[in-house]
């Protein structure tokens, strides 16, 4: 089994959950958001890294470099990209084979098919669920793609993965929400996961900021 790993980038501390976190980027994402942070993930290569060049036990063995760090501070591993739940099953066998005391993350836009979310409901610690918007209106204006499987899995994930675990976060995205837009996103999050969602500013990188 290979995984498809655009990066992965070591000692990150406050940008990707608790403690020293080494972020693990995977290529590709079935959205297309206006405002895509990372389109790398979409391109053929990425800083001279071929795709499919890590196995479980490779990426294991890099990660461990950083064990202690992660023991010390309380973090992990987290799974970015990209869309990680993509690679769902080679996640999946890191996590059997990691050490157990490393707190595994996955930020995820949630919108894939749920077979794809499935095996991981056991193994990961924190999921760091970025929803954009749930009025599914503007949620196809800015991502290209429908809100259904999102939609899907906030229902799924309620019932089999505890609500401590949930970290859902709900951007104001320039040019495409607003306060009432959000507020109606937090309620729709809290009526379906009964957690409180994260609202933040999403910052346009600067490179798409220079076309507008
Ligand atoms: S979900 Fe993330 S990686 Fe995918 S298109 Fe949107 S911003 Fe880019």
């Amino acid at each position: 089994m290979i995984g498809d790993i655009m990066s992965v980038s070591r000692l990150r501390m406050g940008t990707d959950g608790r403690g020293v976190v080494t972020l693990v980027a995977f290529f590709d994402c079935p959205l297309r958001c206006k405002y895509c942070i990372n389109n790398f993930c979409h391109e053929d290569e990425f800083g001279g890294i071929p795709r499919y060049s890590y196995t479980p036990e490779e990426l294991v063995d890099v990660l461990k470099k950083d064990d202690i760090y992660y023991k010390m501070s309380g973090g992990g591993i987290t799974f970015g990209g990209g869309e990680p739940l993509l690679q769902s099953a080679f996640i999946h066998e890191v996590c059997r084979i990691a050490d157990p005391e490393w707190k595994m993350r996955i930020e995820t836009s949630l919108n894939v098919p749920w077979r794809c979310v499935e095996p991981l409901t056991d193994d990961i610690d924190e999921w760091i669920i970025d929803v954009k918007d749930m009025d599914m209106k503007i949620y196809k204006e800015y991502t290209g793609v429908g809100i259904r499987n999102l939609s899907n899995n906030l229902y799924r994930i309620r019932e089999c993965v505890d609500a401590s675990k949930l970290h859902v976060r709900v951007p104001r995205i320039p040019d495409f929400n607003d306060d009432e837009y959000v507020a109606f996103s937090v309620k729709r999050i809290k009526d379906i996961l009964g957690v409180e969602p994260e609202v933040f500013d999403y910052i346009i990188p600067s490179t798409l900021a220079a076309k507008k």
